[in-house]
């Protein structure tokens, strides 16, 4: 007879995964399963060689979905702002990456933003799962929404605080 596979559960996106015993990465609220995939996934946006860099989105929203545990208060909030300023402003991958840049010259003192309460839609396997190319692109920028969607609570602070440091 056949066992039962034990699946684990993201405690950052919600994605259950087959049990592979990897360690859990420091810094993100994810399993090691979950936080494998998202390598997967960096390493196919990292080849795509892309001028607007979407490698950037693919990190904002994979740590703005994952925060808690040992995750920074800075690296969740600069992933919130790299989602707005993509979303909300239309800013590519390497704009984003500037406006970072900048925020990183601000000294500020970030504090502990309280997590959504919304469960999330879309997860990387989500992504993984489209075919490379348009498909994947697509289902990434779902994802992208997705996350901040659910984030709403905080899109009002992220908005002042972009351009409070960022005028
Ligand atoms: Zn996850």
């Amino acid at each position: 007879m056949k066992r039962r596979e034990k699946m684990m559960e993201c405690p950052g996106c919600g994605l259950r995964l087959p049990d592979q015993q990897i360690e859990r990465p420091h810094r993100y609220n994810a399993t090691g399963e979950c936080y494998q995939k998202y390598n997967e996934l960096s390493f196919y946006t990292m080849s795509q060689q892309d001028l607007h860099f979407v490698h950037q989105h693919a990190i904002d929203t994979y740590s703005a979905q994952h925060a808690g545990a040992g995750m920074k208060n800075i690296t969740v909030a600069f992933s919130l702002i790299g989602l707005y300023y993509a979303i909300e402003l239309g800013f590519t991958g390497k704009q984003v990456q500037r406006v970072h840049m900048l925020l990183s010259q601000r000294p500020y003192n970030w504090p502990s933003l309280p997590l959504p309460e919304n469960s999330y839609l879309i997860t990387v396997q989500d992504v993984l799962k489209e075919k490379p190319g348009k498909n994947r692109d697509v289902m990434l920028r779902e994802w992208m929404y997705d996350v901040w969607r659910c984030w709403e609570h905080q899109h009002d602070w992220v908005k002042n605080i972009s351009n409070h440091l960022l005028r």
